[in-house]
């Protein structure tokens, strides 16, 4: 069994990650990705546009029924920070025997050698870096994937939201009537959108 885990905020959830989580399972030859969304995320001190339950909710409506791509709560459910050491050593326990695969994106691939405990992280898991297509490669050790360049992110996502804007094709329909269901990202909030 070979599990890619793939974290994030996750807030929301896209296509892009869709994509990138579907093209990293077809290319690693993996049984499961696991998409991962974030507690309190370390580097992220500002919070998030909405709550850990609402990111996962939305998350799983994204997988819903897509062979091979699952949604974790483990770090959601925790309080306090996650560290991926903790969550690597926990999918360790829970999934005894299963081939971790930490797939991390160029962006924060630069910033692992800060992570906390960056070597177990290696004895626990395999790292594969993704680059969007055209992105070039990163000047890194370790396996690199490629995977398609959409131009996608949470936070134009939030902004279009708060300002009105149609999210239509940026992120699965489930997902659009969620967030306006649940009436998200409309308010400002202090956060960075
Ligand atoms: P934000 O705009 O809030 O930073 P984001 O859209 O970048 O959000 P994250 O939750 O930060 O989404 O991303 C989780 C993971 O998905 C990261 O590894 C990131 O590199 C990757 N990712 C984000 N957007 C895309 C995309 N459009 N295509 C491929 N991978 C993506
Ligand atoms: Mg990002």
């Amino acid at each position: 069994m070979r599990l890619g885990v793939l974290g994030g905020s996750f807030d929301p959830v896209h296509h892009g990650h869709l994509i990138a989580a579907r093209t990293l399972r077809e290319k690693l030859e993996l049984d499961v990705v696991m998409l991962i969304p974030a507690g309190q995320q370390p580097f992220k001190r500002d919070g998030h546009g909405a709550s850990g339950v609402d990111r996962a909710a939305m998350t799983e409506l994204a997988v819903a029924g897509e062979a091979g791509l699952a949604v974790d709560r483990i770090e959601v459910d925790r309080t306090g920070p996650s560290y991926t050491v903790d969550t690597l050593a926990a999918l360790r326990g829970a999934q005894s025997g299963a081939e971790l695969v930490l797939l991390v994106g160029a962006d924060a691939a630069a910033e692992l050698p800060a992570w906390r405990q960056a070597e177990r992280i290696r004895e626990l898991a395999r790292v594969v870096v993704f680059t969007r297509a055209g992105a070039g490669v990163p000047p890194l050790d370790g396996p690199v994937v490629e995977i398609p360049a959409l131009e996608i992110s949470s936070t134009d996502i939030r902004a279009r939201v708060r300002a009105g804007l149609s999210i239509r094709y940026l992120v699965p329909e489930t997902v659009e009537a969620y967030i306006a269901a649940n009436g998200l990202y409309r308010r400002r909030d202090g956060l960075d959108g």
